[in-house]
């Protein structure tokens, strides 16, 4: 059994409550002990005020909190803040507590829902079958209680499994049927996932259809309906490769590979999705029907799934009985390194699928199958500084830079600290010798301080009260781990927020890329968002003789975005904490910018119409705009000429975000009407062919656009076909 030191900490006079801790390394609580546990703390008819209910209320709180938070940041924003080995860890110690304090756990109102991606922008659907998680092990006895189980059910000893590397992607559903791929989901919350099908068509090896025949000429059945799951992920080629491509662009890195896939499966272009390179591995099936033709083996599922041309996984290993499994997976852990996607751990499943049944499912996971996860590897190094960065929406960011140490064969001298809890909780020190780990083998973080070779002297990092950039007051009163600075005019601040004023994400402003931002504010033309609708083209053209179409392709789209919807234009003004989805409920209950500018906390708590505004959003707001200059800000914007567009909800419109460009005379629309009715769709039009460019509208005699758009294999359409559009 592993026990945490730190448990400790909490121990009591109750010595039950001690036992629990103790006994809460993760997978390792025997299930003997937990219900003794469970029996001695029954409550009384009327239970008097005991400390460990306390402590265990307290932490059981606590725990569904804080799991519902990195829930959050794992599922929806794809940036883990701790490893999974440390989120297990969390699970688990609640787990027991739930397991020991039933009348407790079921008192608390705080419910821990499993993790769900769900964000909001995209329709979602049904799982025929549910899609589950897996039971996790790290470590040797309890592989051994699972196989206990397992060889319990079939009688035998000598039951066969398959180890196969778990790839850290995200979790995809297709459904296929009559052979034909008919949905994409994610897992969502379990039961009903986002449905991402248009991104996933975009995925080269994801088949449309099934195949009926063999390499070999042989022919096999195609289920009536099949649900198959499997993996999406960024191999670490493709990670690299469009890390760099960003990097050029003056584009933020991708963390890890995993927020890449998470990132790229959920956009809302499926054009850029089709850029970002994305692969996937299929290992299992829900729904399966008709269940006569489901094979005997997981192997001969392999073997059928890529026979209908599903890419799965090529070798599989297989073990029988518990100590070759047990060899196996040693030499599987050491072969990990070896795959070129991200792993994060081994998976054990049982072959025979009948055994697979009987066994069947807890309401969270099979009882056939297991993730064998690993311990990260550590180092040991010497914290040189905490330096902090300023973000676009003022986020101050601590980064520490350490003494470069190696670990799994790469360097490393810097790593999030991600808020200011993270350091208070660390307790660091400048000069403190701090164990480094890798999360998923890819990102750096701080685990630990060993505090026994700490200098008497030293004294804890104390964050800074002013802003690096600009000096500003820091809110350091703030509850808030992150903490900001507040100043709309921070000089660090504003390259940033200009490039998120100006991406595709918020206002789409074409040609206003990180370079030609930078010329703007070092020729200290824009010092401000607003300075951009004041540009013309004599100002810009002066200080470096920029090509005078370009110029005036970026007044075009400058001007064009004064019409922007309202939710862009929220969320293109970068309040912290609303991004995309909040903008757009924002945008849909409060209707004008000046509203929102104006708006306090006695209308809010007064009108019902705000009831969709969550608590996060609320406060968002009322800080944001308690800074008077953020409130001229909006002035500022709408002085400029910023009219922002009640339009249509985005998720409605069917042609939303593509790209259009019109060629020729039309039968009954004149050009700038054809334009009108395209954009009252969602789409964007353009004067000429690019790579962006999605269709083509045709009219009578048309110009050179035409032949481009046949090389460039654009889909051409007439003006019929926007017409039907608008009455659908
Ligand atoms: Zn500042």
């Amino acid at each position: 059994m592993v026990c945490y030191p730190f448990r400790i900490a909490y121990a009591c006079s109750s010595c039950a409550y001690l036992l629990v801790l103790l006994c809460s390394a993760f997978a390792d609580i025997p299930p003997s002990l937990a219900p003794q546990v469970a029996r001695e703390l029954k409550p009384t008819e009327t239970p008097a005020p005991n400390p460990s209910n306390v402590f265990a209320r307290e932490r059981i709180a606590f725990l569904r909190t804080e799991i519902a938070r990195h829930d959050d940041l794992y599922f929806k924003q794809a940036n883990p803040e701790i490893s999974d080995f440390e989120y297990d860890r969390l699970k688990q110690e609640l787990r027991n507590l739930e397991y020991s304090f039933p009348n407790i756990a079921k008192s608390l109102t705080t419910l821990l829902e499993i993790g769900d991606d769900r964000d909001g922008l995209f329709q979602t659907d049904r799982h025929e079958t549910p899609m589950l998680s897996l039971r996790k092990a790290y470590s040797h006895s309890a592989l051994q209680r699972f196989h206990k189980q397992v060889s319990h059910a079939s009688n035998e000893e000598a039951v066969l499994y398959l180890i196969e590397p778990k790839i850290d992607g995200i979790a995809i559903s297709l459904t296929y049927e009559q052979g034909n791929l008919v949905r994409a989901l994610t897992r969502g919350n379990g039961l009903e996932g986002d449905d991402i099908t248009a991104n996933i068509m975009t995925i080269p090896s994801i088949p449309k259809k099934l195949t009926d025949t063999t390499e070999d000429g042989q022919k096999t059945t195609i289920p009536d309906r099949i649900e198959i799951r499997g993996e999406i992920f960024s191999n670490f080629s493709d990670f690299e490769a469009i890390n760099r491509q960003r990097e050029s662009r003056g584009e933020s890195r991708f963390t890890h590979p995993r927020s890449l896939a998470a990132g790229s499966a959920k956009l809302s272009d499926s054009n850029q999705t089709a850029q970002r390179k994305l692969s996937v591995l299929f290992f299992g099936y829900g729904d399966f029907l008709p269940s006569s033709i489901v094979p005997k083996t997981q192997r001969e599922f392999y073997q059928l799934a890529h026979s209908w041309g599903l890419p799965v996984l090529q070798t599989v290993r297989t073990a029988k009985g518990i100590d070759r499994l047990s060899t196996a997976i040693n030499d599987e852990k050491s072969n990990l390194s070896e795959h070129p996607y991200p792993t994060d751990g081994l998976v054990v499943k049982v072959d025979l699928i009948a055994l697979q049944a009987k066994l069947g499912y807890t309401n969270q996971a099979p009882r056939w199958a297991l993730a064998y996860k690993f311990a990260p590897k550590q180092a040991e190094t010497r914290l040189l500084s905490i330096n902090i960065q300023v973000g676009r929406t003022g986020l101050l960011t601590p980064l520490a830079e350490f003494a470069p140490v190696s670990i799994s064969g790469s360097k490393i001298s810097r790593a999030t600290l991600h808020n200011r809890r993270s350091i208070s909780k660390l307790d660091l020190h400048i000069g403190d010798t701090i164990i480094i780990e890798k999360a998923g083998e890819i990102i750096p973080r701080i685990v630990s301080v060993d505090t026994s070779k700490r200098h008497a002297d030293s004294t804890p990092y104390a964050f800074p009260d002013r802003c690096p950039s600009c000096s500003s007051a820091i809110n350091l009163l703030s509850n808030e781990a992150n903490l900001y600075c507040y100043n709309a005019k921070c000089p660090a601040q504003l390259q940033r927020r200009i490039e998120h004023f100006a991406s595709s994400q918020c206002m789409n402003i074409d040609g206003l890329g990180p370079a030609t931002i930078q010329l703007l504010i070092a020729s200290k033309v824009v010092k401000d968002l607003p300075d951009l609708y004041k540009l013309e083209s004599s100002k810009l053209l002066s200080p470096e003789k920029t090509n005078l179409v370009s110029t005036n392709k970026l007044l075009n789209s400058i001007k064009r975005s004064k019409h922007a919807d309202l939710w862009r234009v929220i969320c293109g003004i970068g309040i912290p904490g609303i991004g995309k989805a909040r903008a757009k409920i924002l945008a849909e209950t409060i209707g004008s910018l000046e509203s929102l500018s104006e708006i306090s906390k006695v209308d809010f708590d007064g009108a019902s119409e705000y009831n969709s505004i969550d608590a996060v959003t609320r406060r968002a707001i009322l800080d944001y705009f308690s800074v008077p200059d953020n409130r001229t800000l909006v002035k500022q914007l709408i002085l400029a000429g910023i009219q922002p567009s009640l339009s249509s909800k985005p998720s409605k419109s069917i042609l939303s975000d593509k790209h259009f460009v019109l060629t020729g005379k039309l039968p009954t629309l004149s050009r700038q009407k054809a334009t009108q009715v395209i954009e009252s769709l969602g789409g964007i039009v353009r004067d000429t062919i690019t790579e962006k460019t999605d269709y083509l509208l045709l009219g009578t005699n048309p110009g050179s656009k035409l032949k481009e758009a046949q090389e460039r294999n654009i889909t051409i359409i007439d003006e019929a076909f926007i017409l039907r559009l608008t009455r659908e």
